[in-house]
């Protein structure tokens, strides 16, 4: 006699991403047992079987974010989330709002003056969100940060970095010193734990069943692992730590793969280079804008974070025990990655992060590489006309940005990831089927494929996961509408029904 299932969905339409329509799945201990139509499923409910009745919902495998910052989605759940203030009243009223008094600190992230009159947030903004506790408010990029006159007193920064009007300091800081005043506000080890399920929960209500996760403090990686030692972590994690942790992590005895059923060694991270937003990313030809008052940067063409004897030099440092993943954004910085990685053994499935800006020898390179190329679709909201590419580019190398369908015909393998800019996957796809060049746009099973499938091969979870199909395990994405009958400006409006890992239903938005 066969054995009944633990819990079966039923009566839905599932996209299992194999070819094959169904439109129910079984499930027992936390894996498809079965998968078909409802009628061919149902032998398997048994008197303890909990049947979901999908009522016509769209079931898909679950979505991977190949390459997001959990702590700092947690933190906008957290703290104030600027980033779509219109004006520093409404940063100044959330701010205030956003006041815990059981922390020393109030914090905001997230802001963008742009959406204002380009000023940066100043002392004088925050001192009136409160002139006895320490304020700072983070720009998107965090590459600027705003503080009050109590931050700015508490603090020992930089005085390169923190800048002055007649010798008194403004408010505004910049760089090494973003970074001091975001060491300062570094959350305790039951913050940490804390942002991270705040960050999970956010996750779990956009149909994340997995995350990529970059992680830049050992914090970090041990909160992870207690959730998981607790049974509190919900989503499938893997660490990805920065190169600055490779020695722990060398010492530590661990190598890429290892790790429990939800959390992983990942990649060791590199960066290659910065951001266009930042006229960082390293170029070929200089930036076609010049940073406001700085005559100099006229004519720069970005700056290497690791320059590419290093980056070769860490490539042979690390090939063969640990996956690498190279940030590299500019076409300069992309060339470098392609020469420390590519021609390496296949099979450690090293990584490019972004690799934003290919001529079309790039692309090819790309796709012959091996390298798996992590790009987030949703950076073409920077390719939109009149958009952040096409100031900083200009018009011809804004349309080399983010070439996803030059790159899936070349033979590259995507992998999708949001950056946290911001985290929600349909937003992403929605991107994707509607990128401003309608030469490069994917279709709806491409770009599903590319946040499942492709996100999953990055991890080298292939087996266990991105395809709805017996033998994997059963961690489903539940959508309300189908986003291949959806209008494609509409695909980021569907909402999330239910997020199921292992078979348990973690999000329940039905
Ligand atoms: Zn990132």
């Amino acid at each position: 006699m066969t054995e009944a299932a633990d819990r079966v969905f039923t009566n839905g339409t599932v996209r299992t991403l194999t070819g094959e329509r169904a439109g129910a799945v079984a499930v027992r201990d936390g894996t498809v047992v079965r998968v078909g139509r409802a009628s061919e499923v149902e032998f398997l409910v048994g008197v303890e079987t909990d049947v979901v009745d999908l009522g016509g919902r769209v079931l898909l495998p679950g979505f991977v974010d190949a390459h997001t910052h959990l702590p700092m989605v947690g933190r906008y759940a957290r703290h104030a989330d600027l980033r779509d203030a219109a004006d520093p009243e409404c940063c100044i009223a959330r701010l205030a709002d956003a006041a815990d008094a059981r922390e020393a600190w109030i914090l905001g992230f997230g802001y963008d003056e742009s959406a204002w009159d380009g000023q940066y947030l100043t002392r004088e903004d925050l001192d009136a969100v409160s002139d006895e506790r320490p304020v700072a408010a983070f720009r998107e990029d965090l590459h600027v940060a705003s503080l009050n006159g109590v931050a700015l007193d508490r603090l020992d920064l930089p005085a390169d970095d923190v800048r002055a009007d007649d010798g008194e300091p403004t408010g505004v800081v910049v760089e090494d010193a973003v970074r001091a005043v975001f060491s300062a506000v570094e959350p305790d080890p039951a913050g940490t734990r804390d942002l991270l399920l705040a960050g999970q929960e956010r996750a779990l209500e956009l149909g994340i069943t997995g995350v990529h996760d970059m992680v830049a403090r050992p914090a970090v990686a041990r909160a992870y692992r207690d959730l998981d030692r607790t049974g509190d972590l919900d989503l499938r994690v893997r660490l990805n730590y920065q190169r600055e942790l490779l020695d722990a992590v060398e010492t530590a005895g661990l190598a890429t793969d290892h790790g429990s059923d939800r959390v992983r060694v990942g990649a060791i991270k590199a960066f290659a280079d910065g951001s266009i937003g930042g006229r960082t990313a390293k170029l070929d030809e200089p930036y076609a804008d010049a940073e406001p008052g700085d005559e100099g940067s006229a004519d720069t063409t970005g700056r290497w974070d690791t320059d590419p004897e290093a980056l070769a030099a860490f490539a042979d440092r690390i090939d063969g025990q640990f996956q690498g993943a190279v940030h590299a954004i500019g076409d300069a910085a992309i060339v470098a990655v392609l020469d420390a990685f590519g021609g390496r053994d296949a099979a450690a499935r090293h990584r490019i992060e972004h690799a934003e800006l290919l001529t079309d020898g790039l692309v090819e390179r790309l796709a012959d590489s091996g390298l798996v190329v992590s790009v987030q679709p949703n950076f073409l909201k920077w390719a939109r006309e009149g958009g952040l590419y096409e100031s900083r580019l200009g018009r011809e190398r804004a349309r080399a940005c983010d070439r996803f369908r030059d790159l899936l015909d070349a033979g590259a393998t995507l992998a999708f990831g949001s950056d946290c800019m911001p985290i929600d996957p349909l937003f992403g796809i929605q991107q994707a089927v509607t990128a401003p060049a309608e030469g490069q746009r994917l279709s709806v099973t491409e770009a599903v494929r590319a946040y499942t499938e492709g996100a999953a091969y990055a991890g080298f979870d292939e087996d266990r996961l991105g395809r709805v199909e017996v033998g994997k395990r059963a961690d489903f994405t539940v959508l309300s509408a189908s986003p291949w009958d959806a209008d494609d400006d509409a695909i980021a409006d569907i909402d999330v029904a239910m997020t199921v890992v292992d078979g348990e239903i973690s999000a329940d938005g039905r």
